[in-house]
């Protein structure tokens, strides 16, 4: 699979700082390759996200803010790689994801926070619908990468990880690994 990065509209320092992390969370844990935050810069939700990843791991995981959202997305349309908005206003995504699939090539997800400037609705090369009732970035976000990736993405451990966990019915266990080298569990 190409690469998929997540491109966050919208985002209102203070009061967006939960949602857009959890928009960035489940980028990473979903197995996209970064998060962008278009417009503004947010130094309390970078700061979060890298946490995660210092233990977590997947320190490939990159996360920006303060980027202009046109120059990147026509950047990225320029480099030969694929736009798709989430809204509810756009194409089930059952009648598209195997085609996006299909296409190899580098996606960029955008999901925006309140209403979406039309540009977007324009410069996607799809809008992709995640059933058609108004829900939430994060929602959408999951179950699109969840889709894209057929699910193989919840079986995630980072190769650098500090700490992962292995399942249990009952109780928590987490493995801490103590490393310099940044080499697999
Ligand atoms: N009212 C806003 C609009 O018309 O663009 C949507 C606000 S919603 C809280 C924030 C974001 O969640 C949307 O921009 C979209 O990316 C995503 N979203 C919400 N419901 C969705 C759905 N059913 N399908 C796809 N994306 C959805």
């Amino acid at each position: 699979m190409a690469k998929v990065v997540v491109l966050r509209l919208g985002h209102r320092p203070g009061r967006d700082k939960r949602v857009t992390t959890h928009v960035g969370l489940v980028a990473r844990a979903f197995g996209a390759s970064g998060v962008v935050i278009a417009g503004v810069r947010d130094e309390s939700v970078v700061r979060s996200l890298l946490k995660v990843r210092e233990l977590w791991g997947c320190r490939d995981f990159f996360v920006e803010d303060g980027v202009d959202p046109v120059e990147y997305v026509e950047r990225w349309k320029k480099g030969g790689g694929v736009v798709v908005h989430l809204t509810m206003y756009g194409v089930h995504v059952d009648d598209v994801i195997e085609h996006l699939r299909s296409l190899g090539r580098d996606l960029l997800v955008i999901v925006g926070a309140e209403k979406v400037p039309r540009v977007f609705y324009e410069l996607a090369d799809f809008n992709v619908a995640i059933g058609h009732q108004p829900h939430s970035e994060v929602a959408a976000l999951a179950v699109f990468l969840d889709r894209l990736f057929g699910g193989r993405e919840l079986r995630l451990i980072c190769p650098d990880a500090k700490l992962y966990i292995v399942p249990q019915q009952r109780g928590k266990k987490v493995v801490r690994v103590e490393r310099s080298d940044g080499l697999s569990p």
